[in-house]
């Protein structure tokens, strides 16, 4: 699942972005609000996090420019503790929660997962499945064959990329830049490591296998992988 993060408070920025994406989600951060509207309206996102005072457009004028353009994502908004007025108006331009500066991350995430939950419309966007392996999207919990699965961060969100794209063989350096925000060229063994654990916690001692190597290739994640 991805999260749009609009925040120009450097420290802020990054810290919400580190923890999100421990926590699983894919992150994009925009430092103002031109950039934040612009990926807004271009970029494929489950929720967005808008502070309201930013340079360039304002957290409200990001939120009107993104529901203009048709993006239903549920958004929370980043507050100062006396801008009471500025929450109803958020609410009313169709934010669905807000949030009081400075907060715990905890509380964020507890909202973020309500929201996901919310926003999600039918079972399908939270939990996907192959096989007898099924991903809980909003918790973050692997199972196959019912049995529980631990994941780090980073396995589940290689498997969950794997799951959408299904059937798809995904190149080394696609799967560099979706899950580790790096380039192909600087470290290659990152990538086959990390299949390898996943494998075995996912693969070892079950059929089918689900992930197959396709050599010269990448990784294809199939039902009927042999
Ligand atoms: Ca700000």
């Amino acid at each position: 699942m991805k999260i749009l993060v609009v925040e120009d408070e450097p420290k802020t920025g990054d810290y919400l972005r580190q923890g999100l994406i421990e926590a699983g989600f894919g992150v994009d951060l925009a430092r103002d609000g031109i950039d934040g509207l612009h990926l807004g309206e271009t970029g494929d996102y489950d929720l967005a996090i808008l502070d309201v005072m930013l340079p360039g457009l304002d957290g409200w004028q990001v939120l009107a420019g993104m529901r203009r353009t048709g993006r239903e994502m549920p958004v929370l908004f980043l507050t100062a503790r006396d801008q009471v007025e500025d929450r109803v108006k958020g609410l009313e331009l169709g934010a669905d929660d807000y949030l009081v500066k400075p907060f715990a991350f905890a509380e964020l995430l507890a909202r973020v997962r309500t929201l996901l939950r919310r926003g999600s419309r039918n079972k399908e966007a939270e939990q996907m499945r192959v096989a007898d392996l099924e991903l809980d999207l909003l918790r973050r919990r692997v199972t196959r064959g019912g049995q529980r699965i631990d994941l780090t961060a980073k396995e589940f969100a290689l498997l969950e990329l794997l799951l959408r794209r299904r059937g798809e063989v995904l190149p080394r350096s696609l799967i560099a830049s979706q899950i580790w925000d790096m380039n192909f060229d600087s470290d290659t063994n990152v990538i086959e490591v990390a299949v390898r654990r996943l494998r075995a916690k996912m693969d070892d001692g079950f059929e089918p296998k689900l992930i197959r190597t396709v050599r010269g290739m990448g990784y294809v994640l199939e039902d009927d992988a042999g």
